[in-house]
């Protein structure tokens, strides 16, 4: 128990693991929170004069399934684990922390998803409006640096999904409160290990060097040098084995990829479906054709980071058309990567000193399959792909070395024998023959011993708990010789040993002992010597984690037919029968209507109309998607496409349900517009979808029409704004940037007909009871709402012009009206409009007045 507080008082916010024999132990508080978590039994043990201790335990085996468990629900656990022999140790065995395992520092590989990064992040301020930003993958060595703006941290963190964020106290108070539905663990940690000068320190001992510069950081970089020592110093602590395999942190400077806000993410569905749940298809799905786990990683970050830069994103589509040419290329190329398995977390696990004996052969397979990989490549004419050629080094002397060392099919574990190959290791071969030796002359012993007693079913037998016996059934017992000493008794039979056999087991067991220690010494030099290795191991994962990602991206370009977009600087968009990525591969390929989308100077914003389930959202996401496929580098679903770099895209959705955040919807809904018009510039793409609509109508209409406005004057960006307030379809007559758009719907009989189709011009009206009736509303209830409908149609067209409100609108094809002109300069309108009491007139007698204005406004007095 002494030994135990010793270890909780050092770790006090960790779930204890304490090894004792074959079990994990719990004691006092942790016993209660591991019952409580884990559903494990408490029990007490009397502890003296102490009292009772609460306890409870796991069975060693089954760690990994615990840890899972308690990572997964955000907790911090610490693995106290018997560092003597029991057999040798003097009183109690001596314990150590061994390894902390925590939500961002997993190395377990039960524990680790395939295809996601694992990201621990320390965050810093710098100064009043950045943070230094550092995070890493322990289980992959890579490493991320980015200064970025207060104002972005919030977007940057849901991008990046970390597990865990270390942070002083001061700036986690400074974060928004951690969301009820988990979030990233918060990692407190005291100011002074984001000192500059020890974060400085810990960096040059981790690489080696003696100046950062080398690793390419600046003299300015004072927030990025105190993020990533910080870091460094927090995963030493939880690894107090060592942390050998980190690889170079890239420092990202200027701004090459796009700033993609939560609410982009979430709504365009990159990488999770807005509705969770199985089959929930969302843009990395469909696109995720790779064959390494590596591969999928990184897609998954293409994904989230789009790229601003052009010459970056022609230098992808290059490598991506190259091999969509080729397809006896990316086939090679595929087929090889498909055994390749992962490659950067095996180096990973080789960095920590625990990479398995069979882990370490699936190594030498790899890069076996590697191996020809840049001959294939050679003739490919794509910069990009001869760069990955070069990049690709197949480590040759590693796999052949491994190859030497490491027999064909090893354990996964050194201890169990048959690791090493023979001819590696001659003192290993020799005691190899000698065990196979003595072995073999027990296995003549039953030849011998029944000639000798003339029990011709006499057996030589081994089992692992008695060791090696001589079996005798009981109907022969009488002649059983005296040298015989019995060992274990059987229903029908027992067994003996002799002096002889005993002495050639011992010399078996013997040669085991040694063979088992020299093969994990063996093992353990070789490992130690491959750790060397692992950043040229790095270098080539990360190559061929590129080259499964263009070869993905170029796979599925031709799965699905997509295009390569021309990507331009300039700012126009020209999509020609575009297609939503996801939605069609929902339905029958020839089912998916495509479509043509044209943003240019002359038509900034679009207006975009039509009932209820006509396909507005739709066509609205699929530009979105559309345009950051190709900032990918990747081929995009169309015909034809022209697309500018944007620099942002923006995409909301009115009245999506936010209340985890404890907001109002519509309080979200402004926040969110409101960080549009603040975000966004003439060369971003912005997607409202039903802004407006978590408020009462004319709120809505009021607040769509100027935040259109907004756009269209102010902030010049391409805009499509998805809207079913006809009112709207008013604003191409005020705005020369402006056009209407409408989703066509085809009026047959009483039903309407989704045709699906884009055409000029806003919708004439919004079918809305047709749809309805279409969702299964009674008969009755429709005929109804028809009658209500036409009857405040009559009144409001009764009244001058109608208010559209409610659908009777002209269709915005037509001529706009005779122009109205009302000069409010004129000294008697405006006596007139000063001398209106708005509170005391009745709806009628505004009409009224509004009808007479009209009048007049029109020339008739
Ligand atoms: P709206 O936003 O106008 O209410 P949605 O965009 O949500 O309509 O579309 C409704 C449904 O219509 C979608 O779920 C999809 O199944 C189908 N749909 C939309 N666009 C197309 C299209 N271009 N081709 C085929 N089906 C489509
Ligand atoms: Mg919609």
């Amino acid at each position: 128990m002494q030994q135990w507080r010793d270890v909780k008082s050092r770790h006090p916010d960790a779930l204890v693991f304490f090894r004792v024999g074959d079990f994990y132990e719990f004691f006092n508080q942790d016993a209660e929170e591991g019952a409580r978590l884990l559903g494990l039994t408490l029990t007490s043990r009397n502890n003296g004069s102490a009292g009772d201790v609460p306890l409870a335990g796991v069975p060693a085996k089954a760690l990994d399934d615990y840890l899972a468990r308690l990572v997964r629900l955000g907790r911090r656990v610490a693995i106290c684990e018997q560092v003597e022999d029991p057999a040798e140790a003097k009183g109690i065995v001596r314990r150590e922390v061994v390894e902390m395992v925590t939500p961002g520092t997993v190395l377990h590989d039960a524990l680790l998803e395939p295809a996601r990064n694992v990201w621990v992040a320390a965050l810093v301020a710098d100064g009043a409006h950045g943070v230094g930003a550092a995070a890493l993958d322990l289980s992959t060595g890579q490493w991320e640096l980015s200064l970025v703006a207060r104002d972005h941290l919030r977007s940057e963190l849901a991008r990046l999904q970390p597990a865990e964020l270390v942070v002083t106290e001061a700036f986690a108070a400074t974060l928004p409160d951690p969301e009820a539905d988990g979030g990233p663990l918060r990692t407190l940690r005291p100011e002074w290990i984001f000192h500059p000068d020890g974060a400085r320190e810990e960096l040059e001992r981790t690489f080696g060097v003696h100046s950062l510069e080398g690793l390419g950081f600046q003299e300015a970089d004072t927030a990025l040098i105190r993020a990533a020592g910080a870091l460094l110093h927090y995963v030493r602590e939880t690894q107090p084995a060592g942390i050998g395999h980190l690889a170079v942190p890239r420092i990202h400077r200027s701004r090459t990829v796009m700033l993609l806000d939560e609410m982009t993410v979430r709504n365009l569905e990159l990488v999770e479906p807005l509705r969770p749940g199985p089959g929930g298809a969302t843009l990395l799905s469909v696109v995720d054709r790779t064959c390494t786990p590596m591969g999928a990683r990184m897609l998954r970050w293409w994904v989230l980071h789009p790229r601003v830069d052009a010459a970056e994103i022609w230098a992808r589509q290059e490598a991506v058309a190259h091999l969509h040419e080729d397809t006896r290329l990316r086939e090679t190329v595929r087929d090889a990567l498909a055994k390749v398995g992962d490659l950067e977390r095996i180096a990973g696990r080789l960095g920590t000193e625990r990479a398995s004996p069979r882990e370490l052969r699936a190594l030498a397979r790899a890069l076996a399959r590697i191996e020809p990989l840049p001959d294939h490549l050679s003739g490919a004419s794509a910069p990009r792909l001869e760069g990955l050629r070069a990049a690709l080094d197949p480590l040759s002397d590693v796999r052949e070395r491994l190859e030497r060392a490491l027999a064909e099919d090893p354990p996964a574990q050194v201890g169990d024998g048959g690791v090493l190959r023979e001819g590696y290791d001659d003192e290993l071969d020799e005691l190899r023959r000698t065990r196979d030796g003595a072995v073999d002359f027990i296995a003549s012993l039953q030849a011998r011993e029944r000639a000798r007693t003339g029990i011709g079913s006499l057996k030589v037998g081994y089992n692992r708990v008695f060791g090696y016996y001589l079996e005798v059934t009981h109907a022969h017992s009488a002649k059983v010789p005296d040298d015989y000493v019995r060992k274990q008794t059987l229903a029908n039979a027992e067994r003996y040993f002799t002096p002889e056999l005993k002495q050639w087991e011992e010399k078996v067991a013997n040669a085991e002992d040694r063979i088992q220690s020299l093969e994990a010494r063996l093992f353990g030099e070789l490992r130690r010597a491959l750790a060397g290795e692992v950043p040229r191991l790095q270098r080539t994962s990360r190559a061929v984690a590129e080259l499964d990602v263009v070869a993905s991206l170029a796979e599925v370009a031709r799965a699905c037919g997509y295009v390569r977009p021309e990507v331009h600087t300039g700012f126009d968009l020209d999509i020609r029968a575009g297609r939503h990525p996801v939605v069609e591969t929902m339905m029958a390929r020839e089912d998916f209507i495509p479509n043509d989308v044209r943003l240019d100077d002359e038509r900034r914003v679009v207006i975009l109309t039509g009932p209820n389930m006509a396909g507005k959202s739709t066509v609205l996401r699929q530009v979105g998607l559309i345009q950051l496929l190709a900032q990918m580098g990747s081929f995009v679903p169309a015909d034809q496409a022209r697309l500018p770099v944007a620099d942002r895209i923006f995409t909301r959705v009115g009245a999506s349900d936010n209340l985890v955040r404890g907001q109002s919807t519509f309080m979200v809904e402004m926040t969110e517009t409101s960080a549009i018009l603040h975000g966004a510039s003439a060369a971003s793409l912005v997607l409202l979808d039903e802004i407006g609509r978590g408020t009462s109508t004319y709120d809505g209409v009021s607040i769509a029409w100027a935040v259109s406005e907004h756009l269209h004057e102010r902030v010049g960006a391409k805009t499509i704004f998805a809207t079913h307030y006809h009112e709207l379809t008013q604003l191409p007559d005020l705005l020369p940037a402006a056009r209407n758009m409408n989703v066509v719907v085809r009026e047959v009989g009483e039903d309407v007909v989704f045709l699906r189709r884009l055409e000029e011009g806003g919708a004439d009206r919004s079918y809305g009871i047709q749809v309805a009736r279409l969702a299964g509303l009674p008969l009755d209830v429709v005929a109804r709402a028809r009658e209500i409908l036409a009857d405040l149609e009559g009144t409001h067209t009764a009244g001058g012009e109608g208010l559209g409100r409610h659908g009777a609108h002209r269709p915005a094809s037509q001529a706009p009206p005779d122009q109205l002109v009302l000069d409010l300069a004129e000294p008697a309108l405006l006596a007139e409009l000063r001398s209106i009491d708005v509170e005391r007139m009745t709806p009628l007698e505004a009409l009224n007045l509004l009808g007479g204005w009209v009048e007049r406004a029109r020339g008739r007095p």
